[in-house]
């Protein structure tokens, strides 16, 4: 590893400093992509396309394919089955100093950025439009901005810096944006991987609030069904069959079970996280078009996220969860006369770690101190994300390192924009040390 030395980090501080506006409108123009992500299907490609033409403006040799166009994706175990990815590409770009620009051998060195962009699809309005990326009081506002195309925008500014600065690359960028990442998605991910682009290191810009991230969450989102079949009003019967108040008795136990796992021991870098089981959607009963509801529902049910540490398995996971059903069937009369059943609505999604030791870990917070003045927070990313496809499924590692910002998946989502300028920044230094 080389420094940079104080005239190129000079240089590359003047070149992000006098292309500010450029990270700005550069995010802008890829929150306006609609890249909602609707499973099965995805919008990604306009946006990807946009993407690979800068890639191939800055002279990048470029791989555009869709996910199933690498080879085992589909025999792969941590491949997520059902999805469609007709008009989904995933784009790479390669820059490289050597002759002809071919990929080198194993051994060179060689650095990576990866980040999705697919969006979450948007539901009512906000005060600010959805797809504008209307800039004020130093937030970028749009679906998208925070999660996570300011940081894809970071990453890109900072390989066309060290390009239009000339800096002599003695080993291969690779800059990479995938689809479906949300929702559980990840086969973007694990398709570059299997496509082989793997590289000492990745960086990817979840929004983590300028964290170093060494370490990410994983979870699982499922939903619980409770049924009593042709409860009607219940006459005849001399207990009463109610699928709301025996999933009223399910939500109370799992909150408590919640509860009791958090207080059991977590893994390093995660004694102080709470992991949340958040209930996003509850449902029974039907109002009719005369404006009331009529009889016990023969159904109620319940959606929710559950967050984990890593090391935690699926089946762990599941066994856990369905036990605090059994368990609570079985002291709950009301529980005892309907039916449960799961269904899983994503993935399980693992936690994952890397080596805080590995050389551009320690470079890239070296570079941030140097840029804020403080010693940056090495605390886990506090979110699943695809992270376990780099950790778990490749010999790549990856570190999360994005920006601060808020209301991903929600309204009037934001993203700060002097992070964005200190991202590109910390980025354009870090691919210096690493690869020149
Ligand atoms: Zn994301």
């Amino acid at each position: 590893m080389s420094d940079s030395t104080d005239h190129s980090r000079d240089t590359i501080l003047d070149w992000v400093e006098a292309h500010r506006t450029e990270v700005t409108s550069l995010t802008q123009s890829l929150v306006r992509f609609p890249s909602e992500n609707k499973p099965p299907h995805g919008k990604e490609k306009d946006c990807q396309m946009f993407v690979a033409d800068f890639l191939r403006d800055i002279g990048c040799q470029m791989d555009i394919f869709t996910p199933p166009e690498a080879e085992g994706l589909t025999e792969h175990p941590a491949y997520w089955p059902n999805h469609e990815y007709t008009d989904r590409p995933n784009v790479v770009g390669v820059l490289t100093s050597r002759p002809g620009g071919e990929r080198g051998p194993n051994g060179k060195k060689s650095l990576l950025f990866s980040g999705h962009v697919d969006v979450v699809p948007v539901v009512g309005e906000g005060q600010f439009g959805w797809w504008d990326g209307t800039v004020e009081d130093g937030k970028l506002y749009g679906r998208g901005s925070n999660d996570m195309k300011g940081g894809i925008a970071a990453y890109l500014m900072a390989a066309r810096c060290v390009r239009e600065l000339g800096l002599e690359l003695k080993g291969d960028l690779i800059l990479e944006t995938v689809v479906d990442e949300e929702f559980g998605g990840a086969n973007g991910t694990l398709a570059c991987r299997l496509r082989g682009y793997n590289a000492d290191i990745a960086i990817n810009p979840e929004p983590n609030n300028m964290l170093i991230s060494p370490s990410h969450r994983g979870g699982q989102q499922f939903r619980l069904f409770v049924t009593a079949e042709g409860v009607g009003m219940g006459c005849g019967e001399t207990e009463l069959r109610d699928p709301v108040i025996a999933l009223g008795h399910i939500l109370v136990a799992l909150d408590k079970y919640n509860t009791e796992r958090n207080a059991r021991p977590k893994p390093r870098g995660f004694e102080n996280d709470v992991f949340p089981l958040m209930p996003f959607v509850l449902r029974a009963g039907e109002l009719l078009p005369w404006g009331t509801g009529e009889a016990i529902p023969e159904e109620a049910w319940f959606e929710f996220w559950i967050e984990i540490p890593p090391g935690v398995t699926e089946d762990e996971l599941r066994s856990e969860l369905n036990e605090v059903v059994e368990k609570t069937t079985e002291v709950t009369p009301a529980l005892q006369k309907v039916s449960t059943r799961w269904e899983l609505r994503t993935r399980f999604l693992p936690g994952s770690t890397m080596s805080e030791d590995h050389p551009v870990f320690k470079l890239l917070a070296r570079n941030l101190e140097s840029l804020t003045g403080q010693p940056p927070s090495h605390e886990p990313a506090p979110f699943a994300c695809d992270g376990f496809m780099f950790n778990l499924h490749s010999p790549t590692p990856v570190v999360i390192f994005g920006p601060q910002g808020g209301n991903a998946h929600a309204r009037d989502e934001w993203v700060d924009v002097e992070d964005l300028i200190t991202l590109t920044k910390t980025y354009a230094l870090t691919i210096a040390d690493w690869l020149t």
